[in-house]
């Protein structure tokens, strides 16, 4: 602990944003850093507690505490308050392969953790993991890491998204010839195609990707392995397959759609927008903009869509959230995340209705959309519905193209990575069911040193769980 006194003299500093009004005009990032000596003060404020809870990583009641990576947070904490950033990024690495991600999308359950938030407010962790490897790749003290020599087992890695990721680069480093492939066109999974470019901007993916790529880890786009000759042809001639494709197969709706377009799943709107506003494609989901949009659901999905929609130019946008507004107070207040606040800047008022469910669609002559009847009687205009009610687990086309067993999700051991079929590996959403990236990363982690124990009989690899 650099100084004893941190935590009584400054007080808690966010990462400012940029304003609503402003940023919803564009798809750039709405984080701003705080200036040097400002984040030096954030660091000091680290109590160095001895117990560091924040690093624990476990789950209570279903939620996590602490920070599932096991990220050396007071250490790091100590050498930015110091101005030692370059020791602050190998100390950060050690535990967590991609910080920029996680520095940007991760919700922090380390800061739910911390013991400087029992009585004040806790450390600004998340902002100071980004500040350091930010300012390390501004600075190219990110250098590239090649193994020293290979071990000549060959790995394949079906899906790119964090779970995946992780995997690869952890055995990439253990000198074991690694292949991502993934059906998408651009790899990332769902920090390319579901976070969309405000909250992580795909340039920052695609950095983590070429630098990747440099240290020898190949990606193969457009590779469906759901297809049973594809999965045969990996299964003959990889040493192991580690599947990491996810767990975005969509909870139905539960309303008759035959006959009615304009209703989507939330993940395929906010895809749709990627391949359009990033990709510069021309998505057959259609945009946002000058319809009337109606979003059911909560959660992160539902937010992400109100906010892109708001960016496409959607003439309004509903949320209908099931469960009544009193579920969702905080100390008698109802909690705005960015996309309400830009609802509020854009349409003067928070997008959300509770206690309200879709009863029924109204189509026009031709099939279109044109509205929705609601639980509470009413008829929105609406020409683009988008359901972001949850996941229903992993695709059954996967797992039954590699003969493994699933129920929702791939089934392993409990703490283990492998599946029913020899050589084959399980980790990330697929294993565990929707989550979060900085737990997909924790299980790439974690796969990775089964995977390199099963190749060559002992590991090195740090395991998160
Ligand atoms: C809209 C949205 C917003 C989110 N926001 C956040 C957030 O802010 N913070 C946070 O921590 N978490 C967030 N999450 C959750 C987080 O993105 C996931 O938990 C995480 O991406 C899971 O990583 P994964 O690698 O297991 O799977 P994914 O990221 O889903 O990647 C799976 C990959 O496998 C590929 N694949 C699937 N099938 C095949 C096949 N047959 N052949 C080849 N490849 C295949 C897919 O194309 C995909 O690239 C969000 C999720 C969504 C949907
Ligand atoms: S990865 Fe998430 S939980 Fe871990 S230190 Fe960073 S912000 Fe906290």
């Amino acid at each position: 602990m650099g100084k004893p006194t941190g935590f009584l003299e400054y007080i808690r500093k966010d990462d400012p944003s940029r304003c609503p009004e402003e940023r919803v005009r564009d798809w750039e990032a709405f984080h701003l850093s705080l200036p040097d000596d400002a984040r030096a003060q954030q660091g000091s404020r680290c109590m160095n507690c001895g117990v560091p809870y924040c690093q624990a990583g476990m789950m209570y009641e279903g939620r996590t505490f602490g920070c599932p990576l096991h990220n050396l947070i007071p250490e790091w904490n100590d050498m930015i308050m110091s101005g030692n950033r370059g020791h602050a990024l190998s100390r950060l690495l050690k535990a967590n392969n991609f910080p920029e991600f996680t520095g940007r999308v991760c919700p922090a359950p380390c800061e739910q953790a911390c013991i400087c938030g029992i009585y004040g407010s806790s450390i600004t962790i998340r902002d100071n993991e980004l500040c350091i490897i930010e300012d390390a790749f501004a600075n190219k003290q990110v250098k590239r890491r090649r193994p020293p020599q290979w071990s000549g087992r060959k790995v394949c890695v079906v899906g790119s998204g964090p779970a995946g990721l992780a995997a690869a680069d952890q055995l990439n480093h253990r000198g074991h010839s690694v292949t991502v492939v993934e059906k998408e066109a651009y790899p990332g999974g769902l920090l390319t195609y579901g976070i969309p470019n405000m909250k992580l901007p795909k340039d920052v993916v695609k950095r983590r990707i070429e630098l990747m790529t440099d240290e020898g880890v190949s990606f193969v786009c457009g590779v469906d392995a759901a297809d049973p000759a594809v999965a045969q042809r990996l299964l003959r001639e990889y040493d192991a397959v580690i599947l990491c494709c996810g767990a975005g197969k969509p909870r139905p709706l539960g309303l008759d759609t035959e006959g009615v377009s304009g209703v989507y799943y939330g993940t395929e709107y906010l895809k749709a927008a990627v391949e359009r506003h990033q990709f510069a494609l021309e998505p057959a989901v259609p945009t946002a903009e000058g319809r009337d949009v109606v979003i059911i659901g909560t959660g992160d999905t539902a937010s992400d869509c109100v906010a892109t929609a708001l960016r496409e130019g959607c003439k309004s946008v509903i949320q209908l959230v099931r469960r009544p507004e009193k579920d969702y107070l905080k100390d008698g207040k109802l909690p705005l995340d960015y996309a309400h606040e830009e609802a509020l800047a854009v349409h003067g008022r928070d997008p959300r209705r509770f206690a309200v469910q879709v009863k029924e669609l109204v189509k026009d002559e031709n099939g279109n959309l044109a509205g929705v009847v609601t639980s509470d009687g009413d008829t929105l205009p609406c020409q683009l519905l988008i359901g972001a009610t949850g996941f229903a687990g992993c695709r059954e086309d996967v797992c039954a193209a590699f003969g493994v067993e699933a129920d929702r999700t791939v089934r392993t051991e409990a703490g283990r990575f492998s599946t029913n079929v020899e050589k084959v590996f399980a980790a990330g959403d697929m294993r565990r069911g929707q989550s979060l990236v900085v737990w997909a990363i924790a299980e790439g982690r974690t796969a990775a040193a089964e995977v390199d124990e099963y190749l060559v009989g002992y590991t090195n690899l740090m395991r998160c769980m």
